[in-house]
């Protein structure tokens, strides 16, 4: 597992979470590298770095992505293992993650802040809603806290080692295999991995984790990732940011609402009233009420 010391004393490193991190290992490739790919299919092309600002953004806006393919991000990630159930999730990284079978897991778990312990949403069914009392929240991480080391404890007297808790082994017991062990530990266990893929494919990532709808602690991951890759590849970034991230998509139904909108000089309460009330918007324009919800809140 990697040094505290080297975390703390290395710019390389983002501190995540209660004790994560996220450390940039290697990289291969750069704005000019993009540029390099790209002027195989445009010719000589571009000669300044106003040029190559300006074709790294037509790249990314016209979805030509395989110059960004060329660049490579590798980092070693430390987080739980209910955080790595969701990365892994993106196939286009190549992963080594720490072995339980082969070593010892420490006896580190994640406990959540208590500014983000929260109710479940009522509007979301894959999200927190509020935030719960501080009284209650402290609650919740005694809860979390006496859980995980309770599971801790079962995990070292499955190993055959010294436990505070009563186990019920005959005086033979040796313990069980790692690998045996290890499935009493519960998912806010933090484990290791070293990730590498490539630009195109980290910048979707991070599109999609490091977005409010994204659970909070995988966005903790996505952030620092993209903190460390935004000073190398810095005009391609600023285009992501451009023409991904912040932007905003609209279907073939929002797109009608949208022209009608501005017929209606921009008020809803017109376009509604020529639909025939909100209702009437539903069926005229194909769409169901949550989707005319959030083209609205596009907006608003
Ligand atoms: C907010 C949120 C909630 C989610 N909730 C759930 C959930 O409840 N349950 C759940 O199971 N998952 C859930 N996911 C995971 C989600 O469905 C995707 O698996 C995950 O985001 C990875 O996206 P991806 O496949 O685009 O990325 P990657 O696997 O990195 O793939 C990148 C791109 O490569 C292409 N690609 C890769 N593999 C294939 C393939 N086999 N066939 C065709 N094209 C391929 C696709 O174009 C893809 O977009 C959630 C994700 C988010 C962001």
């Amino acid at each position: 597992m990697t040094d505290q010391a080297e975390i703390d004393n290395d710019r390389n490193f983002v501190k995540i979470l209660d004790h994560g991190f996220v450390g940039l290992v290697d990289y291969m490739g750069s704005d000019a590298a993009i540029v390099q790919a790209a002027r195989v299919s445009y010719g000589e092309g571009t000669k300044t770095s106003r040029e190559d600002r300006a074709l790294i953004r037509y790249l990314m806006r016209h979805q030509h992505t395989t110059p960004f393919e060329m660049s490579e991000v590798k980092f070693i990630i430390k987080a739980p293992i209910f955080v790595f159930r969701q990365l892994i999730r993106h196939r286009t990284a190549s992963v080594n993650e720490y072995s339980a079978r082969y070593s010892v897991m420490r006896d580190e778990f994640y406990v959540p802040d208590a500014s983000n312990i929260r109710e479940q949403s009522r509007a979301n069914k894959q999200g927190g809603g509020v935030v719960v009392s501080h009284l209650d929240a402290l609650s919740v991480q005694d809860c979390i806290d006496d859980i995980s080391s309770t599971a801790y404890q079962g995990y070292e007297g499955l190993l055959g080692n010294e436990s505070e808790l009563d186990l019920d082994f005959t005086p033979d017991f040796k313990g069980v295999a790692r690998e045996t062990a290890r499935i009493v530990l519960p998912v806010n266990f933090y484990s290791q991995l070293y990730w590498k893929q490539d630009l195109k494919n980290l910048l979707h990532l991070i599109n999609l984790r490091n977005d409010a709808h994204a659970q909070p602690e995988i966005r903790q991951v996505a952030g620092a990732i993209y903190s460390l890759i935004k000073p190398l590849f810095p005009m391609t970034c600023e285009a992501a940011e451009d023409y991904i991230f912040e932007a905003v998509t609209l279907s073939r139904m929002d797109y009608a609402i949208m022209r009608d909108l501005i017929q209606s000089r921009g008020d809803w309460s017109v376009l509604e009233a020529n639909a025939g009330g909100e209702e009437g918007v539903y069926s005229h324009y194909g769409i169901s009420k949550r989707e005319f919800v959030e083209l609205k809140s596009k907006f608003t």
